[in-house]
């Protein structure tokens, strides 16, 4: 299965990430890394300048979050279409910063999950347990209750992507030892496979996410059941992304 590497910018770019995208382009360009999958979620606001950076090159362009609904009263919301019309081929749902900041439960990711399919974008749906489920022994609970109530009936391989974000790992430069990432990665794949069969189950790609950085790619990324990274704070330079990226 060929990995995906996604970078998701959060709420940066305003300043000089567009230059490291052009940066990250030209350096594929010279040194390609045809193994995996490259793909940018720059903020909305964001997304027709990035793909203008982006034409002609293989890199994809993703969105960070999209509404339930196609259109409506719904200030400052934007829908899947919306996302797709900007050039998007992907759009992330049930990130931690939206389900805390937000307040976002399982079935309102699972609703924009279905609004992802129905614009044609793949849906990345992230999961994670936060420090203290993890401190009490709650991950993999915490984890099927997710998948449970924010993977739809209709997730397929081709449509969707799973990263395993612990919250406690995000931008903290904590992460999980790799032997625990294989753990959970086994156990989220074991999940799917009840959830949607074992063929979509084994073909869908589990991306880790959290404090993924050049120094640790190599020791995250090639744990079984491992399919890629969602990376945040590395995905703004392009030297930091490509490093990762090239551990392929
Ligand atoms: C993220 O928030 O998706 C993420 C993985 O962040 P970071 O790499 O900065 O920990």
């Amino acid at each position: 299965m060929r990995p995906l590497v996604a970078g998701n910018w959060k709420m940066n770019g305003l300043d000089s990430a567009l230059a490291e995208l052009g940066a990250l382009r030209q350096r594929l360009a010279q040194a390609p890394v045809p193994e995996a999958e490259i793909m940018v979620c720059p903020p909305a606001t964001l997304l027709a300048r990035a793909r203008e950076v982006l034409a002609g090159s293989d890199i994809e362009l993703g969105a960070q979050d999209c509404h339930p609904l196609v259109s409506g009263a719904h200030t400052g919301d934007i829908s899947a279409e919306m996302l797709a019309d900007a050039g998007a081929t992907a759009v992330i749902v049930g990130h931690s910063e939206r389900r805390i900041d937000h307040g976002e439960p399982d079935s309102l990711v699972n609703a924009k999950a279905l609004a992802a399919y129905r614009a044609g974008l793949t849906a990345i749906i992230c999961i994670g347990e936060t420090e203290a489920q993890h401190r009490d022994g709650e991950t993999l609970d915490v984890l099927k209750r997710q998948l449970r109530g924010s993977v739809p009936e209709e997730a397929r391989a081709a449509n969707t992507v799973i990263a395993y974000e612990p919250v406690w790992a995000i931008g903290s430069g904590l992460t999980p030892t790799p032997a625990d990432v294989a753990e959970v990665h086994g156990f989220i794949r074991g999940v799917l496979s009840q959830l949607l069969g074992q063929n979509e189950s084994g073909a869908m790609r589990l991306l880790y996410g959290g404090s993924v950085k050049p120094a640790n790619a190599a020791e995250l990324l090639f744990v079984p059941d491992v399919n890629g990274a969602l990376v945040g704070g590395a995905s703004l330079k392009a030297d930091d992304f490509y490093a990762i990226i090239e551990v392929y």
